[in-house]
């Protein structure tokens, strides 16, 4: 029986009872058998699934950490005060009962890659090529936990041109004595880009089902210069892996096959516009605290469309975007996360990385360095493609109206409030009064909840008790240290 011990699952299934910095407990006995097991390429895939497994887990990307974007934006809410996306919707939380999982799983991620990345270069292998791939999808993913990490905890880089505290940056194998204290913004914004570009030239260039390829990395790298305002470089980065991408069958969905795209189950002939997805399945389901179940209306019913999102997507009815809610007793229900074949709603695939968000961090991109032909060009493609009948030839573009456009297109996918205060723009949750939804209102909150920008000390999170309990390199968050 094999020893090789990875420790995604058990960090994630402990969490709820020990976070911490159970993040760094590897203990002695896994690292010494971690150090003999990983001798071949096949340890290291095995390594490697395990961290794409612990990732399905809802409180990884299939859940948490999709939806604490959207709830803390202005377009989703939660439906309720006492859902489970109720404490991050009110921002009702303090440094002593802040959430936890999210430092806790990003830090499982980081610490498997690096047991990866501690080996990988010592394995003697015939198959250099194949060792490239895998070393280059434990970069991406350690890129892709460090930067979520920073942008959940630290401020935005363009407040302070990364000047604040990010998180801790670990590379090798840490221990449970290991006390890193944090980098800052700017240090870890080094970190994920240095991983990326490393990460790149390793990587495959074809689909494989559920893994990273050069065109999902390279989407994490568009999205990390667009967050740290290399516009010139977010939009080269996302023009070469729209066009790379697309000779290798990838394609936007088309109008038509918007509204079930989400549903099908992608292969390497039909990729569709996923560049990276968690797959689950119901043999391997992550259960009814999925995006899936929560979104549902036959699920948990847990969080719905604002009504002033809804007014947003209602003012062009045509707009194919609004077949991905449903209407149910006067609420609006996303019905993005939709299951493959014949599994239950809990078993949906979670989009990480859609050929969409490279069109929109191009357009963007062009919109910030005055390039209007380029926004035009890849900004129109998605406003075409969501109704044929509109256009944006012959406009000139601005930033709110590509912000507008990804609004509509991310809707349920974890970017709102990113995308809203990573340009110093504000959240604003008001209502609207609309009939189709007339019981969609904002629940009672805090003032300061109900409209705010980069400067609400609540619009990044506490770090987490546990955390600056046992580690006195540690420091808190400004707003939340008393
Ligand atoms: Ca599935």
């Amino acid at each position: 029986m094999k020893t090789l011990k990875y420790i995604a699952l058990s960090g994630l299934l402990t969490l709820a009872s020990s976070c911490g910095n159970s993040w760094l407990n590897i203990e002695p006995t896994t690292e010494i058998e971690t150090e003999t097991a990983i001798k071949q390429l096949s340890d290291i895939e095995f390594t490697l699934n395990g961290i794409y497994s612990s990732m399905q887990d809802a409180y990884s990307y299939s859940g948490r950490m999709i939806y604490y974007g959207d709830v803390t934006g202005d377009d989703m809410q939660a439906n309720g005060t006492t859902k489970r996306t109720s404490d991050y919707y009110l921002f009702e939380y303090n440094k002593d009962n802040g959430p936890s999982t999210h430092w806790a799983s990003s830090y499982a991620i980081i610490q498997n890659c690096n047991i990866i990345l501690t080996k990988i270069d010592k394995i003697d292998t015939e198959e250099p090529i194949r060792r490239d791939d895998l070393k280059g999808q434990a970069l991406t993913l350690r890129a892709l936990a460090l930067f979520d990490l920073t942008r959940f905890f630290g401020y935005p880089y363009l407040k302070d041109n990364g000047a604040s505290l990010g998180v801790s940056i670990v590379k090798d194998l840490s221990t449970i004595d290991s006390k890193p204290p944090r980098s800052t913004v700017a240090e870890c914004y080094n970190e994920v880009l240095g991983d990326l570009t490393t990460a790149i030239p390793l990587l495959g260039e074809n689909f494989i089902k559920g893994k990273i390829n050069k065109w999902a990395a390279m989407t994490l790298l568009s999205r990390v210069y667009l967050y740290k305002g290399d516009n010139a470089l977010a939009l080269s980065t996302a023009q070469d892996a729209i066009k790379g991408a697309e000779s290798k069958k990838y394609a936007l969905w088309t109008n038509a096959e918007y509204p079930t795209a989400w549903g099908v189950d992608r292969s390497s002939t039909t990729p569709g516009e996923i560049l990276f997805e968690i797959v689950n399945l119901t043999v391997d389901s992550p259960g009814k605290e999925s995006m899936g179940y929560l979104c549902s209306s036959s699920g948990y019913s847990d969080m719905i469309l604002t009504s002033s999102f809804y007014a947003l997507l209602q003012q062009d009815s045509k707009d194919v975007r609004n077949k991905m809610y449903k209407i149910s007793k006067y609420y609006a229900f996303i019905t993005k996360y939709q299951p493959q074949g014949n599994e239950t709603i809990s078993d949906a695939n979670i989009p990480i990385f859609r050929l969409s968000e490279l069109y929109l961090n191009a357009a963007e991109s062009a919109v910030k360095i005055g390039d209007n032909a380029n926004a035009v060009k890849y900004l129109d493609a998605i406003v075409m493609r969501a109704n044929p009948a509109k256009t944006v030839k012959g406009q000139t573009i601005t930033l709110d109206q590509v912000l507008t456009e990804r609004r509509k297109e991310f809707f349920g996918e974890g970017h709102r409030m990113f995308d809203a205060l990573r340009n110093h723009k504000r959240i604003e949750r008001i209502d609207v009064a609309v009939p189709a939804i007339k019981d969609t209102k904002h629940w009672t909150m805090l003032p300061e909840a109900q409209s705010f920008d980069w400067t609400y000390h609540k619009s990044i999170l506490p770090i987490p008790k546990k955390e600056m309990d046992t580690n006195p390199n540690m420091k808190q968050n400004p707003g939340y240290a008393d």
